[in-house]
This record gives C-alpha cells, structure tokens and sequence, in this order.
C-alpha cells in the first residue's frame, strides 16, 4: 500500500507540476486504476485463491486495458477531425483554379501522407480498442475449413506478389464447431498476415486444420521465414510486445488473438526452429459454450 501511495503521490505531483488538466487527470485516473487493482490483488492474495504473479499479471493487464481504451478513445476524435479538414483541403485544391505547379503538388503529397498517416493511427486506436474491449463471443456453427479459406484468400492475391504461396491441409471430416466466426477470422487473418510479414518475399505459409481426438480440432498456421528467436519466443503474446520497426507493429496482434482464444475455451501457442519458421497452433472445442458456464 505504501508503495502505491508514493507511486501515486508521484504520478499526481507530476501532473500538477506539468500543469495541464488532462495530463493531471490522465495522472489521477492512472492512480486510481493502480490503488484500487493493487487492493484487489493484496486482497485475493491473502485469500490464497491465485498465485501473486498470476494474479498480478492478469490486474496489469485489466488495468493497462482500461487506461489504453480511455485514450484511444479520446485520441479518436481530434483524428477524425484532422482527416475531416484535410480530405476538405483537398477538396478545396481539387476545385481550385490555381493549375498544377510543383508547389501545389507537393501539398497534394502532404495532404495524402496526412490522411494515410491518420487512417494508421486510427488503426493503432481501434487495435486498443479491440483490446480492451471485453465483447463476449456471440456462438454458432461454424465451418473452420470454409472460414479459414475465407482468410487465406484474402491474403492470399498480396502475398503471390511477394513471391509468397499459401498451402492449405484441411481436414475433410473436420466436424462443425460452435464458436464466434467474426472473432475466430480475426485470430487467422493475424496470423496469416504475420506469417506473410515474417517470410517478407519468397516463401511458403501452409495451414492445415485437423481433429483431435479429444473433441478438440487443430489449426496450425506455419511459414518459412525467420523463426522466432528462443528469448523473444516467451513474450510474443505480451502486448505492446514487437520487433517490428516503429510505426509497423503495435505489439497487440498476438495478445489479442489470445485473449480471444481464451474466451473461446481453447489455446494458441507458438514453437519455431530459428532459420527455419515458425508455426502457431490454435486448438479449440467443438464447443465453446461449455467454456461459458460459470466455474
Ligand atoms: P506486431 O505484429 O504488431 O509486432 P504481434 O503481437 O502480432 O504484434 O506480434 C508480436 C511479435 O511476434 C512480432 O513483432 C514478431 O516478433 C513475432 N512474430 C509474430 N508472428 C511471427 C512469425 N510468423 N514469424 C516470426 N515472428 C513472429
């Protein structure tokens, strides 16, 4: 308690000190979340119901969840605004009977980088939104071999251009599975689309689906890129996580795609040989409903 009360103390003076009331409330609502998440866990704790770390981990994530949607949220509208304005600039220059000289051009550059920059932040924003929202799965049958195919074919006329070809294993006698499709598609495009990031041009991603023997089925997503070094292995399912370069990944992908295969009753894990690619393995229930019923 006392910690949390010197890392709020802090967090409110430095708020104060940088005077600003929406740095000094983002300051106070960052203490509130850490007060009152680090009771709950001291609370539990003393209960011995959990594990600190796990406990821990799983409040820091709640709380980090909370405080990145509020700002998602908030940074969401000045963006529309400035996209609104410059789409209207260049409305403006479209109609304008100024001619095309390189000055003119150049703005028009501008004006486009400003909107695909945007578009990008706006993706980042809805990426923590995503994150944190806690949209329960809405069920029904759903043909994984025919959703899957659905993905790959989306990615599928991209990653030609890069030299990259898609093999498909599924599993003719996949059984029906009862599950959330918008979510489940989400989970498989990521991978595709992280699996065609990784090989970059020239290479092969092979999916395959198959049945386990206890109710449960396999999708595996696998590529002949780079691999995953063994120490960035363990944390690629931690948010922000990424070896992306600034400004290409969010590091939340894989975090999202786990906590949405949790809530689905089922797994996801990664194994990869460095130089050799890496494979990611989805496994599910053919029923997600049984996950539902409170513990
Ligand atoms: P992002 O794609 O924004 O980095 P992700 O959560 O989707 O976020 O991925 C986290 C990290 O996991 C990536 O930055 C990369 O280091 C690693 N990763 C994910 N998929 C692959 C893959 N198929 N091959 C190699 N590394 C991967």
């Amino acid at each position: 308690m006392a910690l949390t009360a010197i890392i709020g103390a802090t967090l409110l003076l430095t708020g104060y000190v940088w005077g600003g009331t929406a740095v000094w409330l983002w300051a106070a609502l960052a203490y509130f979340l850490i007060s009152r998440y680090a009771s709950q866990t001291a609370a539990a704790v003393q209960q011995g119901f959990v594990t600190g770390e796990q406990l821990l981990q799983a409040q820091k994530l709640a709380a980090l969840g909370e405080l990145a949607a509020g700002l998602a949220h908030e940074i969401n509208n000045p963006l529309a605004i400035i996209r609104q304005e410059a789409e209207y600039a260049q409305f403006v220059l479209k109609k304008s009977t100024i001619g095309d000289s390189p000055e003119l051009l150049e703005v028009r550059d501008s004006l486009r980088e400003i909107i695909t920059q945007v578009d990008r932040s706006r993706e980042i924003t809805q990426n923590l939104l995503n994150f944190a929202r806690k949209r329960e799965p809405v069920l029904q049958q759903v043909e994984i071999n025919r959703l899957i195919e659905d993905m790959v074919r989306l990615v599928e006329k991209e990653a030609r251009n890069k030299n990259i070809h898609l093999q498909r294993h599924y599993d003719p006698d996949l059984p029906v599975v009862t599950s959330d499709p918008p979510l489940l598609r989400q989970v498989i495009l990521n991978l595709l689309n992280n699996a065609s990031y990784a090989i970059g041009a020239d290479g092969e991603i092979t999916v395959a689906t198959r049945t386990l023997p206890n109710r449960e089925i396999l999708i595996t997503v696998a590529d002949t890129g780079p691999g995953i070094a063994p120490e960035v292995l363990p944390k690629i399912f931690d948010p922000f996580f990424t070896t992306k370069p600034q400004g290409k990944g969010t590091g939340l992908g894989l975090a999202i795609c786990h906590g949405i295969i949790q809530k689905l009753g089922g797994r996801i894990s990664s194994t990869s040989e460095p130089g050799r690619g890496a494979t990611f393995a989805v496994t599910l229930p053919l029923s997600a409903q049984s996950q539902e019923q409170p513990a």
